[in-house]
């Protein structure tokens, strides 16, 4: 093995939180498959990018610094990945486990002949090759799984599965690629992007605690609890599907299967009984805590904490409580 590439999902030049703990964890495997790291940054600023990079364990930095490339579209991304397969000396790639990046991955394994492992949350390699861990079913089976021998690994990673950790690596060496796009790839543009919030909350698929709400709260002015809560713990505020449809809070926050997935180290749940399409989205979550009247809901039981009482009396205790802590 050669190269492990990973590729870096980016915001204003920086790379985000989930792209550090990819460089570690890759970093940290790097001696068991015999191979070096090297990032992947498609859109401008590598260069601005590139020491925490190697900080984090990339030596080298694949670019490509077209605007086209950083984007919401995503044929030049994986005509760009093509490109920079052709170059180096790669048989695995990790990629962030979003919905864009699962898109952009499956349709290069099909042009590659690649095989596509989503939502991993551990790994390790055996005789040269991926072995993936992820849990499927609402958590109820943890599934062990390897790209078959020969084909290109795309391994997609879950946030906050691995630790990022600075290795104190050097400056690594920028390697630039050149992507010439089909006529495919640039049939669709992004005209403009506006961002949907201002609020200074971390976003919850980064978000190391996430506070969650369901249809417990009983009415839309039991986010604002929410967002009180989340706001002393400097959490993301998420929300179960019964919470977003019933309009009391935007569907972007929606955790589960036709929603966000998550993994904080820490998930706050209230009013929000565990159905399984829920349990989709945060079950990889290290911590659960559960809030909820009824003690036979399925949360507790993949709760680490359980309260059962009224979410209205808990919530601002723990508030208070969490306030006084923190002096
Ligand atoms: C195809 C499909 C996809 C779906 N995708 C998703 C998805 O992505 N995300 C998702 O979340 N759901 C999804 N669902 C819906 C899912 O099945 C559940 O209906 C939904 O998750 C229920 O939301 P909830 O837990 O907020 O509401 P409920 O199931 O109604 O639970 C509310 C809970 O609040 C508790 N409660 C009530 N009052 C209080 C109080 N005062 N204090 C404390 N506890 C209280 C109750 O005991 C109850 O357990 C999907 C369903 C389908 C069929």
């Amino acid at each position: 093995m050669g190269e492990m590439l990973v590729l870096i999902d980016h915001s204003e030049g920086q790379p985000r939180k989930l792209s550090l703990q990819m460089l570690s964890a890759a970093a940290g495997l790097a001696d068991d498959a015999g191979a070096s790291v090297a990032a992947v940054w498609l859109g401008p600023g590598a260069a601005g990018a590139a020491d925490t990079l190697g900080a984090y364990g990339a030596s080298k930095v694949y670019h490509w610094d077209a605007e086209e490339a950083h984007g919401f579209v995503t044929l030049p991304q994986v005509e760009a990945l093509q490109a920079v397969l052709e170059t180096a000396d790669a048989d695995v790639v990790f990629f962030a486990s979003t919905n864009h990046v699962k898109d952009v991955a499956s349709r290069l394994a099909i042009r590659v002949d690649g095989g596509v492992i989503t939502d991993v949350t551990g790994l390790r390699v055996e005789d040269g090759r991926f072995v993936a861990i992820k849990e499927v079913f609402g958590g109820d089976l943890i599934t062990t799984s390897k790209v078959a021998d020969g084909k290109l690994q795309l391994l997609g990673i879950a946030s906050n599965a691995f630790p990022a950790e600075e290795r104190g690596g050097g400056s690594p060496e920028l390697v630039a690629v050149d992507v010439a796009l089909s006529d495919d790839a640039t049939a669709a543009t992004v005209v403009s992007v506006e961002k949907q919030t201002t609020s200074d909350r971390p976003d919850i698929g980064e978000a190391a605690i996430v506070v969650a709400g369901g249809r417990g709260l009983g009415k839309e002015d039991g986010f604002e609890l929410m967002e009180e809560l989340a706001d002393v713990l400097g959490a993301g505020v998420g929300a179960s599907r019964a919470a977003t449809d019933a309009g009391w809070y935007p569907h972007r926050y929606q955790i589960g299967q036709t929603g966000r997935t998550i993994s904080p180290t820490l998930y706050i749940g209230s009013g929000i009984s565990g159905a399984i399409q829920h349990r989709a989205g945060m079950q990889t979550a290290q911590n659960i805590v559960a809030i909820n009247k009824d003690a036979e809901a399925p949360i507790f039981q993949i709760a680490d904490f359980g309260v059962v009482g009224d979410l209205y009396q808990v919530v601002p205790k723990l508030i208070e409580e969490l306030e006084a802590r923190k002096g």
